[in-house]
């Protein structure tokens, strides 16, 4: 259906200005609406059935729910054995990404 592909393309724009926004306040230091934006993004992806892009699931803490921030509250490391991307963020959670 030619609608829900247009709807899709909203929604995933939605969710990257929704991840952007969350990124913002992190760096404001607005913890609480870094959260509900990460959440609100997820939330959308479950809702239409939108599968997040790698790129986009990089952007956030799977286990605390923050925005992930390299330099700020992330930690990136290379695994060359693996070719992973090591990515840890400060609640401890760790999330590898193929490179
Ligand atoms: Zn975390």
């Amino acid at each position: 259906m030619a609608a829900q592909g247009a709807l899709k393309e909203i929604i995933y724009e939605r969710i990257g200005i929704l991840l952007s926004l969350a990124e913002q306040a992190l760096r404001n230091k607005d913890e609480a609406h870094a959260k509900r934006y990460v959440f609100l993004a997820r939330k959308l992806s479950t809702r239409y059935n939108c599968r997040l892009s790698k790129k986009e699931k990089m952007r956030f803490c799977r286990k605390c729910g923050m925005p992930s921030v390299v330099g700020l509250n992330t930690a990136v490391r290379l695994r060359k054995r693996t070719k992973t991307a090591e990515y840890g963020c400060s609640c401890g959670a760790k999330a590898g990404f193929k490179y």
